[in-house]
């Protein structure tokens, strides 16, 4: 079966393809709900998905401008409270160029299909600077060299770079114009910067492309399993597979940044659902 025509690539797909292609086909072209705990103990998993959520919904809001003090009376569990002092207390953005687009999304055209970005934060300064801010709710924070490699940063500077002239007073940015930013609640002093730059524009576009074009040409029940059986254990097609029936441990996800885009999906907020956060 092939990709529908109407297929949208984003980060989380990509990186799902190439952690596992088989994962790809029964996610996204099969569209297989094959329930089974991601992680154990399923409860802490659950609690840490839900508390990801809510910190994105605290920061947006507080983004577009309603006060800290309204957000800080929620009623919140101590590591979400930690987590929104932390970032009360470290400002991440006051540095940051003044206009804002706070789940923002973006898409471009690669190997004559659409991929999109949905960006947490867009901090511009239009004709000068794009910063590229995403927030990132895992406990672990991994290394740079790691998070240099992943899809989502080697896409997110190349879709702003290609699509995003409209907040940049009609002018595409230049790569050299743009830096993305993980910052991470739970390590307020350490996020991660990389700085975008043409030959880096270059390379991730040819990968980028080349990924694109491998997935659109594979033929059915052609997609691999993954060779990396250590992720089967966090993936709800276990059993399927024949990979193990069992969940792997909760912490233990945390600390694979790989198994980790098996549980957290990306936070596009619901605007419906924003009124949900109570006061
Ligand atoms: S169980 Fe393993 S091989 Fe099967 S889809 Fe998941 S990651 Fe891929």
């Amino acid at each position: 079966m092939p990709l529908p025509s109407d297929f949208q690539f984003s980060q989380s797909s990509l990186q799902n393809y190439v952690s596992c292609p088989r994962r790809f086909e029964l996610l996204y072209i099969l569209k297989i709900n094959y329930p089974a705990p991601v992680s154990e103990p399923v409860l802490e998993y659950e609690q840490h998905i839900e508390r990801g959520r809510i910190f994105h919904q605290m920061v947006h809001q507080h983004l577009i401008g309603l006060p800290p003090d309204t957000l800080s009376s929620m009623e919140l569990d101590p590591i979400l409270s930690e987590w929104w002092q932390n970032y009360l207390k470290a400002a991440p953005t006051t540095q940051m160029p003044l206009k804002r687009c706070a789940e923002f999304s973006l898409s471009t055209t690669l190997s004559g299909w659409r991929v999109t970005a949905r960006y947490d934060l867009l901090a511009v300064e239009p004709r000068n600077k794009a910063i590229i801010v995403d927030w990132k709710t895992s406990i672990t924070r991994p290394k740079a060299d790691v998070l240099k490699t992943r899809i989502q940063t080697r896409l997110y500077p190349l879709i702003l770079v290609e699509a995003g002239k409209t907040l940049n007073e009609g002018y595409p940015f230049a790569p050299e114009q743009i830096e993305l930013q993980y910052w991470y609640p739970a390590f307020p002093n350490h996020p991660q910067h990389f700085r975008y730059g043409p030959e880096q524009y270059t390379k991730d576009r040819g990968y980028i492309q080349n990924l694109i074009a491998e997935i659109a040409n594979t033929p059915e029940n052609g997609f691999p399993l993954t060779s990396n059986t250590k992720l089967c254990q966090f993936c709800m097609y276990r059993s399927l597979c024949k990979r193990g029936s069992t969940a792997g441990d909760w912490t233990e996800m945390q600390s694979s940044y790989e198994a980790e885009d098996f549980s957290v999906p990306e936070f596009q907020l619901d605007f419906e659902q924003l009124q949900e956060i109570e006061f």
